[in-house]
């Protein structure tokens, strides 16, 4: 198959997970949450005025029951409520992806979120998935839209400023995907090539501040960055490592090369409104570390990346 006709299959799978439904609840469907159109890239200087490892630390005690959660809490909000309401893409494979046959949107990232529910019900399908743009994130876990922001989400002091994060749950960095046939053997060598990442991450940020001045070019979501690609309106797409292992699996003609030059920890957004929530959810990953669930829910979505390593330590302030 030539570069076009695997171009437009990968346009067609990704027009099946782009435009048509965009959260789940059992079989409830909602509109997505309009995409902001994409902000220029600003070369920004790293904000190094907090550790952004350092999570809010878990309550003493025991964790509350499945089921009883702790009254004037925001989870016995979500208790009372019947679902914990989960922001993420639907384009990410591996992370948060639509199963084409199911419907379903499912992924490493979607499963923490899943774990969480599980801890508040004891049942891990209530959920409501609402798909947000990557620029959304920050703004829709603040406000509380939802409950939490599951989405390949770097931690660090400017968004710190406007969220709180759960302690890290995996760790990635940015590495870029170019053509086969391309020389280049990492972002250093695409000096004045146009580099796509999506409107509102770190990874656009990051393109900007390489030495050799790639050009940035700013898209909606990643599979908008696959489409360009393909199209040859960019030369290369750069991002974590994880996004990237799931574009190359949708495109035979694209490899992932260089070494990280990032680091892009992951945490869990939410509002800075329910602290007690925060901690609520860093005991839930304390616990799924220590017996073997992460593991487990590495091996289950990330198998191809190797072994599982060992999970990230909490850091607490
Ligand atoms: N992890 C980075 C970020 O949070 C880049 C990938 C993404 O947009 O999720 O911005």
């Amino acid at each position: 198959m030539n570069r076009r006709l695997v171009s437009l299959a990968a346009v067609t799978l990704l027009g099946l997970t782009a435009g048509c439904t965009a959260s789940q609840d059992g079989g409830r469907i909602e509109p997505p949450v309009a995409a902001a159109p994409s902000a220029p890239p600003q070369a920004a200087a790293p904000d190094t005025s907090c550790n952004p490892r350092a999570s809010l630390r878990p309550g003493a005690g025991s964790m509350p029951a499945p089921g009883q959660m702790p009254a004037g809490s925001h989870m016995a909000a979500i208790q009372k409520r019947g679902r914990l309401i989960i922001g993420t893409s639907q384009d990410t494979l591996l992370f948060s992806s639509r199963n084409p046959f199911t419907g379903a949107i499912e992924g490493f990232d979607v499963d923490m979120g899943r774990q969480v529910a599980q801890a508040i019900f004891g049942n891990p399908d209530k959920i409501q998935i609402k798909v947000i743009g990557y620029d959304q994130r920050v703004d829709l876990a603040a406000d509380g839209t939802v409950d939490l922001v599951a989405d390949t989400m770097t931690v660090n002091c400017t968004r710190l400023k406007q969220v709180d994060f759960s302690a890290i749950y995996y760790e990635a960095g940015q590495r870029v995907l170019v053509s086969t046939d391309s020389p280049a053997a990492g972002i250093q060598d695409l000096g004045g090539k146009r580099v796509c990442a999506v409107a509102g991450s770190t990874s656009l940020d990051n393109i900007a501040k390489v030495g050799t001045k790639p050009v940035p070019v700013g898209r909606t979501g990643w599979a908008d960055c696959l489409v360009a690609f393909q199209q040859n309106e960019v030369d290369a797409i750069s991002t974590d490592d994880t996004i990237l292992a799931g574009l190359a699996a949708q495109d035979p003609y694209a490899k992932v090369v260089g070494d990280k030059f990032t680091e892009e920890p992951y945490g869990m957004a939410i509002s800075k409104q329910y602290p007690e929530f925060t901690r609520f959810v860093n005991q839930v990953l304390e616990r799924n570390k220590a017996d073997g669930t992460w593991k487990r829910t590495y091996e289950k979505w990330l198998h191809d990346f190797g072994r599982a390593p060992q999970p990230p330590q909490a850091s607490y302030r």
